[in-house]
């Protein structure tokens, strides 16, 4: 194992809090494996020293930075550039260093989410989003690259769901992507038990289930919407958590039960943490099942 010495150079992730992340555990890993001097670290960063906090990684040489709650929209004012896919969803979770001491900022939770996706045949189907916060936009923009023809935002406040709707609809001028039929809906709306019914793939994007919320640090043990709209789905529904602690969520438990395909959200991070490597180090071959290894183990203990 390379030992940190002079020449170690670091990347990390940026956010508050940091201190639940497991990204180093699966960077440090794959760092070690590729053989590079570098060290992966959580720095804790509170929102008003941002700006002052990446400059100065900036100039000490900082290899590469995922971005995380809360700091994932604010960060654009930072970047000097930002890629189209990052515009379009409008968040920034992976900043590379460009060749002026500034930050370009890219989005790879995208592509994180869509590998464990990518066995199936989604062109023409029905998804639902629950939650449209941050990674809810960068959920629908997946499912749009996958051709999926409907897709229903299912939130708990109309206007925030209108205004996610907005900044959607925004963005998808100025960046090609395939247009589906996207619709929103409240939790407590006539249609919900309907809307469900027909889907096919239902993702969790709210923190519900998680085991210590990080956002208001209580444990939360509950299931999306309740439990019964759940028990009488077809079983040809996949349930896609992003959550990954625990593991499986109570939702995922009984989706697990009930027959459904269920995926849970570690194999997003896992990914969308294999394409940011590949960014930083511009190498094609990033050791993702050692990554995958060395997460399972940890989430073990
Ligand atoms: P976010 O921007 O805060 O959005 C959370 C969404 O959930 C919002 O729409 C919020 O609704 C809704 N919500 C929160 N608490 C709720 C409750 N008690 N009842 C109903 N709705 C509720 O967070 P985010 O960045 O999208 O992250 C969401 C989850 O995804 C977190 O658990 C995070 O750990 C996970 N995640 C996982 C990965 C991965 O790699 N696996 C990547 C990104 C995120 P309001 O707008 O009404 O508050």
């Amino acid at each position: 194992m390379q030992p940190i010495d002079g020449q170690t150079s670091l990347i990390g992730l940026l956010g508050d809090p940091v201190s639940h992340s497991i990204s180093p555990i699966i960077h440090n890993a794959a760092i070690r494996e590729m053989g590079l001097n570098w060290c992966y670290l959580a720095l804790p960063c509170k929102e008003k020293n941002l700006g002052e906090i990446i400059k100065a990684l900036n100039n000490i040489d900082c290899k590469g930075l995922n971005i995380t709650i809360p700091h994932k929209q604010n960060i654009i004012n930072y970047c000097s550039s930002i890629s189209d896919l990052a515009k379009s969803i409008g968040a920034v979770n992976t900043l590379v260093p460009s060749n002026q001491n500034q930050w370009h900022g890219e989005n790879t939770d995208m592509e994180g989410f869509l590998s464990p996706l990518k066995s199936n045949n989604w062109v023409g189907k029905n998804a639902i989003i629950l939650g449209s916060g941050g990674s809810a936009k960068a959920v629908l923009r997946g499912l749009q690259s996958i051709k999926i023809s409907t897709i229903n935002v299912i939130g708990r406040n109309i206007n925030k769901l209108n205004q996610f709707l907005l900044d959607i609809k925004k963005t998808e001028q100025d960046y090609n992507t395939n247009i589906a039929d996207i619709r929103i809906l409240t939790d407590k709306d006539s249609k919900l038990v309907q809307t469900i019914k027909h889907a096919d793939l239902i993702v969790n994007t709210t923190p519900i289930g998680m085991y210590k919320n990080s956002l208001n640090n209580n444990a939360i043990k509950r299931i999306p919407l309740g439990s019964e709209i759940w028990e009488s789905l077809e079983k040809k529904v996949t349930l896609y958590d992003l959550i990954y602690t625990p593991r499986p969520t109570q939702w995922l438990q009984l989706g697990n039960k009930n027959g459904h395909y269920c995926i849970d959200g570690l194999e997003m991070l896992i990914n969308q943490g294999a394409a940011s490597l590949k960014l930083w180090t511009g190498h094609e071959n990033i050791p993702i099942d050692l990554m995958r290894k060395s997460a399972e183990k940890y989430l073990l203990h």
